[in-house]
């Protein structure tokens, strides 16, 4: 953790989550997150992001986006713009998760101008950045994260207070995570790619994301320069949820 630092516990639903199991989720969160340390938010499914958030209104978590649209609006068939999701109640929109920018073909480019509209909209961007399995193979993980970061956080992303996601694009959802000392040195270069673009790099919130669990966030959590944890699958049951945000 960095001093100082208020820990961030994000969970990403992915899309898991109709209205009642959706809400029921959400509500059971809330009310073990009174008296943590940590800040709670829960990305639901865009369908669910309002009956979340008026079911949360009051409670200490927050709700958050899982991607945006670059655009305020458009002709843009299924899209959602940021602006929208400030409408329904979300405060947070994770964008660039690997599983987008493999799936839906998104590039740095395209992540920071999401980042971009997402701060436009008052909403706190989350951008993720993670290297795959034959990169780190390759020896080339701290570069290609560190190239992530270049193109894809938009001018005065520290100073607006955006958050990094550093998420091994390996780790997701295989229950395999980096060593400790990888992800603190991940989150060291990181830290110093960001205190380098900016002063206000030093205080950015870095979280680590990809198979964290109640049995391995304490470990994780105490790491220099994570300042909490973007979480899947465990996110999904409440009790998993709270113990991670216990551990922070
Ligand atoms: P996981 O997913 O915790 O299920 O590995 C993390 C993520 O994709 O954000």
């Amino acid at each position: 953790m960095t001093p100082g630092v208020r820990p961030l516990i994000a969970g990403n639903w992915k899309m898991h989550g109709l209205r009642a199991d959706g809400l029921a989720l959400a509500r059971a969160v809330a009310e073990g997150a009174r008296g943590l340390d940590a800040e709670l938010v829960v990305c639901p499914p865009a369908t669910l992001i309002a009956a979340v958030a008026e079911a949360l209104a009051g409670t200490p978590v927050a709700v958050g986006g899982q991607d945006c649209h670059a655009r305020e609006k458009g002709p843009h068939t299924g899209d959602i713009s940021a602006p929208m999701l400030a409408d329904a109640g979300a405060r947070y929109v994770i964008v660039g998760h690997s599983e987008r920018r493999a799936g839906h073909g998104e590039t740095d480019a395209m992540v920071r101008a999401k980042a971009a509209a997402a701060f436009a909209a008052g909403l706190v961007p989350i951008v993720c950045v993670g290297e795959s399995e034959a990169e780190r193979l390759a020896g080339q993980a701290e570069a290609v994260v560190t190239r992530q970061l270049a193109g894809s956080l938009p001018e005065g992303f520290a100073a607006r207070g955006g958050v990094v996601a550093y998420e091994p694009v390996w780790a997701i959802g295989t229950g395999r995570t980096p060593t400790e000392a990888d992800i603190a040195a991940m989150h060291g270069a990181i830290r110093a790619h960001l205190a380098r673009t900016a002063p206000e790099g030093a205080g950015v919130r870095l979280l680590y994301g990809g198979s964290v669990k109640p049995g391995n966030a304490r470990a994780i959590l105490a790491q220099p320069d994570v300042d909490g944890a973007l979480v899947g699958g465990a996110s999904l049951v409440a009790a998993d949820f709270l113990a991670i945000a216990a551990a922070a």
